[in-house]
């Protein structure tokens, strides 16, 4: 066991501060990594402050992890030291039910063991996420991340990445599609991104009139203030696929009327109290479908990874000590990060 200093939260009340857990010495298929970023998703503010009601305190976020391999146990071929590597959501599952054999992992029908406030098999504990210094994670859920990257900037493509470039793919976003994203935060200017680099011609939804901007160099050829009726109606039923990342409740309706006849309203945030019930007849008279997407699987990680390595995509950020973490979880909670932060774990040395 090592003693590993990081920042945890001990109640939903109290603010994040100064903690130390121990992490397992390497097994044969563990791989050690010294973390060297760690991205800050609004999942580990809603986490953090038991926003979803299965918080088990302390708890230490952080899954958008990038480090170095710093030591790999005997059975481990893929990874050496001094390989720059990635954890995302997860770090183990069953292997054995459906969906971890269709590579799904997240959808484990034993449950997935997310990096962070999950049950530990191997200390009987809870896992602990990124907001650390090091961490060991079996092999299986441990990503290659190209030395072409910015390692501080791709570290939001391990969640914010992932879980907008999944839904895009499997429901065949492709070249000439008009696709919305709503929401500029860390999702959604990866959604923008992303889907830019497939081809989609990208259509931005925002309550921020001030980031219209900064939504066009992102890659959006188009970007409509929500809150604005007249906005949203000249584009009516003419989407084939919308990306909803909004972390606060509203009304559904304002989209689903935007879909084409069979379009797709995707939904990936997850806000602590439920949306409004859509109005049934706006999918009934366009067969049109609502629907949800977790993360991604292990597989599809390093696909996207790639993906992102290809076309030359990282993820816009502000680096800050963990220090100022308990300060970014309030600016993010005002819509104002842009656009994700990720903390320098140096600043936990
Ligand atoms: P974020 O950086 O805080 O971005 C959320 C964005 O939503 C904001 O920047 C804002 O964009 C918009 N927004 C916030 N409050 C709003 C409101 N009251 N009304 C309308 N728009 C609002 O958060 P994130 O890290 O991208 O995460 C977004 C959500 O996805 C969270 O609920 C998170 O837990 C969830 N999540 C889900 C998955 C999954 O697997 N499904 C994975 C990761 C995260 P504008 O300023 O442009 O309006
Ligand atoms: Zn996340
Ligand atoms: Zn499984």
């Amino acid at each position: 066991m090592t003693n590993t200093p990081c920042f945890a939260a001990q109640s939903a009340a109290t603010p994040l501060g100064p903690f130390t857990i121990e992490r397992r010495d390497p097994g044969p298929n563990d791989v050690q990594m010294d973390i060297l970023y760690c991205g800050v998703c609004h999942s580990d503010l809603h986490l953090a402050r038991n926003e979803w009601q299965n918080t088990e305190y302390p708890i230490v976020p952080g899954h958008e992890i990038i480090g170095r391999v710093v030591n790999v146990g005997k059975q481990v071929k893929s990874f050496n030291a001094g390989d720059l590597a990635a954890v995302g959501c997860m770090v183990d599952s069953c292997r054995t039910c459906e969906d971890c054999k269709d590579g799904l992992e997240q959808y484990c029908q034993t449950g997935a063991t997310f990096t962070y406030n999950s049950p530990d098999q191997y200390t009987g504990k809870r896992t602990y996420g990124g907001y650390s210094t090091q961490i060991v994670v079996n092999k299986d859920f441990v990503l290659h991340v190209s030395e072409k990257l910015d390692p501080a900037a791709a570290a939001p493509l391990l969640c914010a990445g992932i879980t907008t470039y999944s839904p895009l793919r499997h429901w065949n976003v492709s070249k000439g599609d008009k696709v919305g994203i709503v929401g500029l935060g860390g999702l959604g200017h990866m959604g923008v991104k992303i889907a830019h680099a497939m081809g989609a011609n990208v259509v931005l939804f925002t309550t921020s009139p001030g980031k219209t901007a900064d939504a066009k160099r992102l890659g959006a050829d188009e970007v409509i203030i929500s809150k604005n009726p007249a906005e949203m109606q000249k584009h009516a039923s003419s989407f084939d696929f919308i990306l909803n990342t909004v972390a606060a409740p509203h009304n559904l309706d304002a989209y689903l009327e935007l879909l084409k006849r069979d379009g797709t309203l995707c939904l990936v945030g997850l806000p602590e109290h439920p949306h409004p019930a859509p109005d049934a007849g706006n999918l009934i008279f366009k067969r049109r479908q609502l629907v949800g997407s977790l993360i991604g699987g292990i597989k599809e990680t390093q696909e996207m990874l790639d993906f992102c390595a290809r076309h030359n995509i990282n993820s816009n950020i502000e680096i800050i000590p963990i220090q100022k973490i308990n300060e970014a979880y309030e600016r993010m909670l005002n819509k104002d990060v842009k656009y994700r932060f990720v903390i320098d774990m140096a600043s936990l040395k």
